[in-house]
């Protein structure tokens, strides 16, 4: 009787209050795919600009399986953590291969490169309308600050298929990510306005906040050679265990640094603030690279703190960075 009230109490709430999300007019699974992809480890604004870019130059899967890795990478460029676009790439290959329908199970979404447990089911109940379950960090803590129950592991898995509306899964699976991600959030639950809140065993109280993760600070130093109109970039290694093959400036040591930097910015990633000194011209003979012009900028692969740079420098704007889009 309980789960039968949340569900009920849960989709009502997700069908008059759920985000108007670009991923959310369409059941195509290429489209659900891309998002589900984007969307991991990378904020949702970030992602709504991107998608429709990437949509805009692959608007099918066939186009995407047929495009050069580095035009998939220079389209991602900027959403980070890019082993998710060769995957994506690759599991475009693998769909293409297969006549170009998409496995209609979460089991068989699970054979594509780079496809997990949590979005083969995503994908398998919005997509195909199967009942399969998803799990993220967001639906663990409705999980568990809803039952009171502290859980681990397939514990988890077997709440939220306890749970699942069998009539609605991929609603009721966005529903309960929705929940996570915009009431029950980590740090202050809104109790008062969560939809299932006299169902609820713990109403927020069942663990201390969260405490801040600690950031470290770290502070680095790239030079911003520029000669004619172009910009002098290096390339990571094809091996690099992040950011592979993508474009850069070069990072400078003590003895290449004089006088003062011309500017400062600053850059989180994960768990590090960085902050990062920008010399001005050098002339780097030495090391392996190449003036690139600043009209080709935009179509390179490049890292999200080269283009912040570079963007700071005035050396491209913020629409020819999300390729002619601005984040809404
Ligand atoms: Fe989360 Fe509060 Fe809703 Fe319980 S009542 S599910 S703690 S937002």
């Amino acid at each position: 009787m309980r789960q039968q009230m949340f569900r009920a109490q849960l989709l009502a709430w997700y069908d008059a209050h759920a985000r108007d999300l670009p991923w959310r007019e369409s059941h195509d699974p290429y489209r659900v795919w891309l998002s589900e992809i984007m969307l991991q480890q990378t904020r949702v604004v970030a992602v709504i600009a991107h998608y429709h870019e990437f949509l805009r130059r692959f608007p099918t899967v066939d186009k995407l399986a047929r495009a050069r890795e580095a035009s998939v990478l220079a389209v991602w460029s900027g959403l980070g953590y890019y082993r998710r676009a060769r995957m994506l790439h690759a599991a475009a290959k693998v769909v293409r291969k297969q006549g170009g329908k998409f496995p209609e199970t979460a089991e068989g979404l699970r054979k594509l490169p780079g496809v997990g447990r949590y979005t083969a089911a995503a994908i398998a109940s919005i997509a195909f309308g199967e009942a399969v379950a998803v799990v993220d960090g967001n639906v663990e803590r409705v999980l568990q600050r809803f039952s009171g129950q502290q859980m681990r592991g397939e514990e988890f898995w077997a709440a939220a298929e306890a749970l699942l509306d069998r009539a609605r899964p991929g609603d009721f699976n966005q529903a309960m990510m929705e929940l996570g991600s915009t009431v029950c959030t980590p740090r202050a639950p809104a109790c008062l306005t969560c939809p299932v809140v006299e169902l609820c065993a713990t109403r927020g109280e069942l663990e201390g906040l969260a405490k801040k993760a600690r950031q470290k600070k770290r502070e680095i130093h790239y030079a911003l050679a520029c000669r004619e109109g172009a910009v002098f970039l290096v390339q990571r290694a094809p091996d690099a265990r992040v950011m592979a093959g993508m474009w850069e400036l070069p990072e400078v040591n003590g003895p290449r640094r004089k006088g003062t930097p011309a500017f400062t910015v600053r850059h989180s990633i994960t768990t590090t603030n960085y902050t990062v000194q920008v010399w001005g011209n050098g002339v780097f003979e030495d090391i392996p690279g190449k003036m690139v012009a600043a009209h080709r900028l935009p179509k390179l692969a490049m890292t999200g703190l080269t283009r912040k740079i570079l963007r700071r420098a005035g050396l491209m704007t913020a629409s020819s960075v999300q390729g002619g889009r601005r984040i809404p």
